[in-house]
């Protein structure tokens, strides 16, 4: 089997992974700012870091999943300047700000739910970690690396520059930082403007407020993640990933953090997802240049004509390798639902295939380590695609007699696809984890009107009897008619 090699953000290359401990892979992804609908850009980076997800289960990695909910401390404004993005929700509502929280990280787990992603292994939130945060910016402070000030605490990023490398991860020098950052308007307590918050003293006015050292306030958004982070996946973990456009200055905050108080790197490997774009723009919820997965599923968006289903959006997006760009456009998602299709189509035709004693036109074994090397290398979907729609072509010349499969390889080919398809990719062909349970009722109680049937001609009506009393407590109704006995629930 070939070694997986991931991109890391960190190095800007290629490297073999390498997890630290045989138990478990760690991996922490930045979850979404619960005050509005997901758009589709964020469901993207989800999706990518799903595939990720499955793809390290499915190599038999134990992943440790961590992705957490932004329930506060993320500003409007990357400067820490502005209102709380949940609170202002709330304000702008009348409700209360749990209740903003409560909405979207509902619409949030349903909509990934449509899209198919695996839940992950522990989902903490921010406002449940305000101690471990206050612990945190002890320790930043006690080792020197912020200063207080009128009830709030800052991060020196300048002083952490003397001994470390503030701009590793993304690239920027601490010089041009200092002379692009917008200056100081006289109304912030920061030192230099390049410094952010750890902890922020609430405005009287401002409802999201915890007790702490320095004031009744509320923790700086970059210090949530390493406070998660480390909880559950200790000071060093393996993988670290979010969009892109996190890179700057979220991760590269958490990582002066974290090596402020560890003195150790915290990450191994930081993966990152690009952007997916909507004419030409980054989606995002502050521009509203955004479209909702559910407006993309009903059809009821003044950009598409017509409907796409979560499956054909998921695939749609696969079909792009998670460090590309992605543009959304009708003419795109149109070559896609036909491609889903296609492959829909050529698995159904493999299980009705007739087979021959052999197999000619298909090297099975150079197609299965043709499709790992895609998946091996950096998690390419879009090669691993490609690789099913050779299998597809295949599959289509048996069909017309210009190719032959053996029974054996009939069922390999099968189970391949199938482990390619559902497992790894996560593409569910329109059944739902509920259509499967609504077809095992179904099948169950035809089975025991089956049996019923037979006990009542074999004149055995206690069991007979039996049968539809107990379906009739479970809320299962038989309707016995003259063409036979159908039921309702
Ligand atoms: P947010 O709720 O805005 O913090 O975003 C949640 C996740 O979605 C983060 O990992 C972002 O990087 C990611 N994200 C935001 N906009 C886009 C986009 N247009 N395309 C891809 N990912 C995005
Ligand atoms: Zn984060």
């Amino acid at each position: 089997m070939q070694q997986l090699t991931v991109y890391n953000s960190l190095s800007g290359k290629k490297e073999v992974f390498t997890p630290i401990t045989k138990e478990y892979v760690g991996m922490y992804v930045c979850g979404p700012t619960v005050y509005s609908n997901v758009h589709l850009g964020n469901c993207r980076t989800f999706i990518s870091f799903d595939i990720i997800f499955r793809y390290l289960k499915h190599l038999g990695f134990k992943v440790r999943y961590v992705r957490n909910i932004t329930d506060a401390g993320h500003l409007e404004n990357d400067a820490d300047e502005g209102e709380d993005r949940i609170a202002k929700k709330a304000r702008l509502e009348s409700i209360e700000p749990m209740e903003v929280v409560q909405r979207y990280t509902v619409d949030f787990h349903e909509t990934l739910a449509k899209f198919n992603n695996l839940p992950p292994s522990i989902e903490p939130t921010a406002t449940g970690h305000i101690i471990e945060q206050i612990e945190i910016i002890k320790s930043i402070l006690e080792k020197g690396f912020a200063y207080k000030i009128n009830g709030s605490v800052y991060f020196d990023v300048l002083k952490y520059n003397e001994t470390n490398n503030y701009g590793k991860l993304s690239g920027r020098k601490i010089e041009n930082l200092v002379h692009n950052t917008r200056s100081l308007d006289g109304q912030s307590d920061k030192k230099n403007p390049q410094d952010f918050a750890l902890w922020k003293k609430a405005e009287p006015k401002h409802i999201m407020r915890w007790p702490s050292p320095w004031s009744d306030g509320f923790p700086g958004w970059h210090l949530e993640c390493t406070a998660m982070s480390t909880k559950y996946l200790g000071n060093q973990f393996d993988i670290h990933g979010g969009g892109m456009d996190l890179k700057f200055p979220h991760h590269e905050c958490e990582i002066a953090q974290a090596e402020c108080i560890t003195k150790q790197t915290p990450v191994n490997y930081w993966l990152h997802a690009n952007m997916l774009t909507l004419n030409g723009k980054k989606m995002a919820k502050s521009t509203g240049n955004n479209i909702l997965p559910e407006e993309m599923f009903s059809g009821k968006n003044s950009i598409f004509t017509k409907s796409f289903s979560p499956e054909v959006v998921r695939f749609f997006l696969l079909q792009a390798h998670y460090r590309s760009i992605v543009d959304l456009s009708q003419d795109a998602l149109l070559a896609s639902e036909k491609g889903f299709n296609k492959l829909k189509e050529g698995l159904l035709l493999l299980k009705q295939l007739t087979h021959s004693t052999e197999t000619k036109g298909f090297d099975f074994v150079q197609w299965e380590e043709q499709s790992y090397k895609a998946m091996n290398d950096d998690f390419n979907s879009p090669m691993l695609i490609a690789q099913l729609f050779e299998a597809v072509r295949f599959i289509n010349l048996v069909n017309n007699g210009s190719a032959s499969i053996s029974k054996s390889d009939q069922l390999k080919l099968a189970q391949k696809m199938k482990i390619f398809v559902e497992d790894i990719m996560g593409i569910s062909f329109g059944k739902s984890k509920q259509s499967d349970v609504s077809t095992a009722l179904e099948g169950t109680v035809n089975m025991l009107i089956d049996f019923r049937k037979i006990t009542r001609d074999n004149k055995d009506f206690v069991t007979s009897d039996r049968i539809r009393d107990e379906l009739s407590a479970l809320g299962i109704q038989l309707n016995d008619e003259k063409d036979g006995t159908t039921f309702s629930i």
